[in-house]
């Protein structure tokens, strides 16, 4: 066979392999199939180069990635009503009253951006997705290649999403000098973008990667660009190929994850993936960002607690408040006397401990809250 590739070929190609059950699909397959090596093939009017011939996303492409999160948007966030006048005068006066309020985010607030959440009706969880542990990404270097070479595939649409409502209100907030800090359990870093200077990652962010070795801290865009180098082939096919609808062939069965990781189907997943080792010991590099089944950094998790026993109230944005490491902090927060406020869309774990609770999506109940009285801009 000898095709001229262009992604749309290339996914009708795939599309044809994937009736024969070809369960592994590398880029010597991909090779074969486009007649003699993809990085030749950059037909698509969105693909651009830069100096190392790796593949970047032009600023089309990065319209184009937005426009499909816009389409998902919709999808992601749950139904609710809008809140009740009686329930924003509850939160006006909870932020009013405060003089140094604490702000927890969770993962309910990127999906205004297009990132799903986990546990919420459209969340991730709800299509059978299991984030990868922390014990896992250690046990193998099987396991690692197929996490970044999924990881390197999502971020560039990762890194498309833009702060939705809530974190733009935040930031206002925060500017005005109504929100002393924000803490997020968020790795988007939709936050920074937004405006507010000094979030608390709790659980670290897909904007670094971490040495297990040393210790050493890499921009992940750096990183990107040696696992580009590293694999050219694959990063082609992923230019070629993510044009398509989210979950076709033509976007390798792409779902985006709120952790940054990603699903590829595995007829598309390449055995050779080569992944990158730390420049300074050659040890083993992941995400930095804390995995299910890992702890916080102890620092981090001190610094999130004194900040929670230096506030006077706790508001809690989009999150189920299900895991540990941030039910700790409102537990906390409770136990000092501080009132804390909760606006999420179904049930947390600390609604029984709340004295605000609002089922309303959160960028309409912050967009109308700097409406009102004082906080008005
Ligand atoms: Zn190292």
């Amino acid at each position: 066979m000898n095709y001229r590739c262009s992604g749309l070929q290339l996914a009708h190609s795939l599309r044809g392999m994937s009736r024969h059950r070809c369960a592994k699909w590398g880029v010597a397959q991909l090779r074969t199939l486009c007649g003699g090596g993809l990085p030749g093939h950059q037909s698509s009017a969105l693909l651009s180069t830069n100096k190392h011939g790796c593949a970047q996303v032009s600023s089309e492409s990065r319209e184009s990635i937005v426009g499909t999160y816009a389409v998902k948007r919709k999808e992601l966030i749950p139904e609710a009503s809008p809140p009740s006048d009686h329930d924003l005068r509850d939160l006006y006066r909870f932020v009013e009253e405060s003089q140094n309020l604490v702000v927890v985010t969770g993962a309910g607030i990127s999906t205004e951006s297009g990132i799903p959440d986990y546990r919420s009706p459209n969340g991730a969880y709800s299509s059978g997705f299991k984030p990868i542990t922390h014990q896992e990404f250690l046990r193998t270097a099987a396991t690692r290649r197929r996490y970044w070479a999924r990881s390197y595939a999502g971020w560039r649409q990762f890194m498309a999403a833009e702060p939705g409502p809530t974190h733009r209100a935040l930031a206002q907030l925060e500017s005005k000098g109504r929100v002393m800090r924000i803490i997020t359990q968020n790795v988007d870093r939709l936050h920074h973008r937004a405006g507010s200077t000094n979030a608390i990652e709790l659980h670290g962010t897909t904007h670094r990667v971490f040495c297990l070795g040393c210790g050493e801290l890499t921009d992940r865009h750096k990183f990107q660009q040696r696992v580009c180098d590293l694999n050219p082939d694959w990063a082609a096919a992923v230019e070629a190929l993510e044009k398509g609808e989210p979950g076709s062939d033509a976007s390798f069965g792409m779902k985006q994850r709120p952790d940054g990781d990603i699903e590829i189907d595995s007829r598309f997943f390449q055995e050779d993936f080569l992944v990158p080792a730390c420049e300074q010991c050659g040890g083993v590099l992941k995400p930095d960002v804390v995995f299910f089944g890992d702890n916080v950094p102890k620092a981090r998790a001190e610094e999130a607690m004194e900040l929670v026993m230096s506030s006077d109230a706790v508001l809690a944005v989009g999150s189920s408040l299900t895991v540990m490491s941030v039910f700790r902090l409102i537990r906390a927060a409770i136990e000092r006397g501080s009132p804390v406020g909760i606006v999420n869309i179904g049930p947390t774990r600390a609604d029984e401990l709340a004295s605000l609770k609002i089922e309303a999506r959160s960028g309409e109940v912050l967009s109308r809250l700097l409406t009102m009285g004082s906080l008005a801009i």
